[in-house]
């Protein structure tokens, strides 16, 4: 999502005038910090950041703090570091033009309303496009701060969506990630009249647009995955066979202290689900170890949940308590020895079962788009079903969604040949 803000930050700033990209600091005339808050290293780092920034900017330079951090801190990161020349907050992108010319502005509002929701266009890589359906989130997960800095969940208008898809599609894009913070809640609130239309029927409608062959989406939420919208993953070819559920923690216990809703059982359910209707589809998540009061039987149902569901990507964290979250308040919090071991525990035997399934992919055939050269004369790919590919090419591949034979396999690619 921060990449596609800051897509949305560049398409504003062109439209005021154009900017270059550099990616060398002492020649930028303006230095934007997109910041992430949802955990605490992210955080601390801002600081130090901001001062590198200044030391090495060119006279004149200015700096701003865009993003959750800055939905968060508003006004104290000015007071901190009175170098930064402005904040704008993570649902304040569209206003970026009327904040870099004042002297110290600070944009942090949570307000909506579909004017803001209409930016320039600007893709790092128009072959693929990431396109927002919701911004904010309507649940509260207990160790969560983005509802705080986010604000509340809006759903897009449908055609908007469709129109910037087509946009893109008419750009050179094949595939399309939809983003949302719970991207199946879709549909629930708008903020102006418009037909209904949840994510299931929002896929469909993408579905038809002409030129687009592969649709993305992250982050679902498991608590919407009803089997209306597993058939409609499982069966719609245009829809890439990955999918992100993210777990948190597999003890039913821990899950009601975090507020997430479902229980264990309901999250093997829906894998279940997933696994029957789809076999082929990859399973990625998040899981958080140390949550507050989560004891060594609590761990044991991650590690079973990871035992049964054998997910293709893990994105694990130890928990780490955040402002304005109510499981910062929860006693009982896991000392760091523990949750490290944990955490260590949960990866290590991951990185097992993700070289099981790579190593079962050795002569395997997946059609592969081509999107990104890379150096060494090598251009690289993603399967439908998530896997990153590299294969011997030129820009021709570009584009391109091919039949690749697997040649080499690795714990996070797969080397490949065109048949
Ligand atoms: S669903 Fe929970 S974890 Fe995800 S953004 Fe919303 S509050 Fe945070």
């Amino acid at each position: 999502m921060n990449v596609r803000d800051s897509e949305h930050m560049i398409a504003e700033l062109n439209k005021k005038e154009p900017y270059e990209l550099t990616q060398n600091l002492s020649e930028a005339d303006l230095i934007i910090i997109n910041t992430c808050s949802v955990r605490e290293k992210p955080v601390s780092k801002l600081f130090s950041e901001i001062g590198v920034f200044r030391k090495h900017k060119k006279d004149g330079a200015k700096i701003g703090v865009t993003g959750c951090t800055a939905s968060h801190l508003g006004r104290d990161i000015i007071k901190r570091a009175p170098v930064v020349d402005f904040v704008l907050g993570a649902r304040n992108v569209s206003k970026l033009p009327n904040v870099i010319d004042k002297k110290h502005a600070v944009e942090i509002d949570l307000d909506y309303d579909d004017s803001t929701y209409s930016f320039g266009e600007y893709r790092t890589n128009p072959l693929k496009a990431m396109v927002n359906i919701s911004m904010g989130c309507d649940k509260s997960c207990t160790y969560c701060i983005v509802p705080a800095t986010r604000g509340e969940e809006v759903s897009i208008p449908t055609d908007l969506i469709i129109n910037e898809i087509e946009k893109a599609v008419n750009s050179g894009a094949k595939e399309v990630m939809l983003l949302g913070q719970n991207v199946n809640n879709y549909g629930k609130y708008f903020s102006s009249d418009q037909e209904k239309c949840n994510f299931t029927q929002l896929l469909r409608k993408v579905s038809q647009i002409d030129g687009l062959e592969r649709i993305r989406f992250t982050s679902p939420h498991p608590l919407h995955m009803d089997d209306e919208f597993l058939e409609e993953f499982a069966y719609n070819p245009k829809i890439c066979k990955q999918i992100h559920i993210p777990l948190q923690s597999g003890s039913s216990k821990i899950l009601k202290e975090m507020k997430r809703g479902y229980t264990k059982e309901w999250f093997l359910n829906r894998c279940a689900k997933v696994r029957e209707l789809c076999p082929e589809a990859t399973i990625s998540t998040d899981i958080i170890v140390g949550f507050p009061n989560e004891s060594d039987e609590d761990f044991e149902d991650t590690m079973d949940v990871l035992e049964q569901v054998r997910f293709e990507q893990l994105f694990s964290f130890k928990y780490s308590p955040r402002p304005l979250t109510q499981a910062a308040t929860y006693e009982n919090q896991i000392p760091n020895d523990v949750a490290s071991a944990r955490l260590t525990r949960l990866q290590k035997r991951h990185t097992q079962i993700v070289d099981e399934i790579m190593n079962s992919q050795m002569g395997k055939i997946h059609k592969v788009y081509f999107d990104e050269l890379k150096s060494g004369g090598k251009v690289s790919g993603r399967s439908d079903d998530g896997k990153l590919f590299f294969v011997k090419g030129s820009e021709e591949l570009l584009g391109q969604i091919l039949p690749v034979r697997v040649t080499k396999v690795s714990r996070g690619a797969l080397d490949g040949e065109v048949v």
